[in-house]
């Protein structure tokens, strides 16, 4: 499998994205590249009234534009933005369970966003955690009972903060089966 990251309206730093890549290519064993920037998105997945991109619709859309192929492909694209999805106020993420796209938002993951100092280190982590669990859902895995799982769902950032950047050893079997690698 290959996975790609795709920028949207955000530039990860270079030295941040090697570690990103670093990561994922071990969690998931696969090759990870790098999309060029998305610079534009269309209005309407944007709503007004909440001040809240639309998280279904921003992996509709990204779906309709990159086409990528299901047997090879997971996108994963790193957003600057709040989004929302559903029933819930705010998403940190939203994968098609088994699908080619997933997203992160990372708006919620800074520190500033709570009125708090910024922390690089903290905020990048965070990136780290929901990038892999976003994959983790693209690749077919679901909720994690165990809170130190990097599956675990994060309701607010103290579930994001005490979670691990790994799969738990029950998530690692679990998604060793879904994708045998080692054939
Ligand atoms: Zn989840
Ligand atoms: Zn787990």
């Amino acid at each position: 499998m290959q996975i790609i990251l795709q920028p949207v309206l955000f530039q990860l730093g270079e030295r941040f994205t090697s570690t990103l890549v670093k990561v994922l290519s071990k969690e998931f064993n696969s090759s990870v590249s790098s999309a060029s920037l998305i610079t534009e998105i269309p209005v309407q997945l944007f709503d007004k009234q909440r001040n809240q991109w639309k998280s279904n619709e921003i992996l509709q859309w990204l779906l309709d534009k990159r086409r990528p192929n299901r047997a090879t492909t997971k996108i994963l694209a790193i957003c600057d933005f709040d989004a929302y999805s559903n029933h819930l106020n705010f998403v940190f993420g939203e994968a098609y369970l088994d699908g080619s796209i997933s997203a992160i938002y990372l708006s919620r993951l800074r520190q500033e966003f709570y009125v708090l100092k910024a922390d690089e280190y903290l905020f990048y982590q965070r990136i780290v955690k929901e990038a892999v669990h976003e994959l983790g859902h693209a690749f077919g895995m679901n909720h994690c009972r165990n809170t130190s799982c990097v599956m675990h769902f994060s309701n607010s950032l103290s579930d994001t903060d005490i979670k691990e950047s790994q799969f738990c050893n029950v998530c690692k079997g679990i998604i060793g089966n879904l994708h045998p690698w080692q054939q």
